[in-house]
């Protein structure tokens, strides 16, 4: 599952970076970025924390099959289904 950072919505509040330090980092400006070769770890569950602790819902995962999907979408099922 493809992980994707709108960074237009990121705020610089580092709450991804302290959820998954392996998956996402921060740029010399503060903005989160994927770790460079995590970008399809998708289904690590830290994904899915970070999903929920990013203030402004500005990550987002996509499958192959459903396409992307949106935080709401994610936050919405316990499954992520
Ligand atoms: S938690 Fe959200 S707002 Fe904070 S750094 Fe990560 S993507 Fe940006």
């Amino acid at each position: 599952m493809r992980i994707t950072v709108d960074r237009e919505r990121c705020m610089s509040a580092g709450q991804c970076v302290m959820t998954a330090p392996d998956i996402f980092t921060e740029d010399e400006d503060g903005l989160s970025m994927v770790e460079p070769g995590r970008e399809d770890d998708g289904a690590d569950p830290l994904v899915r924390e970070a999903v929920f602790a990013c203030p402004v819902q500005a990550i987002s995962v996509a499958d192959d099959e459903r396409g992307v999907r949106e935080p709401h979408d994610i936050r919405g099922t316990r499954d992520g289904r």
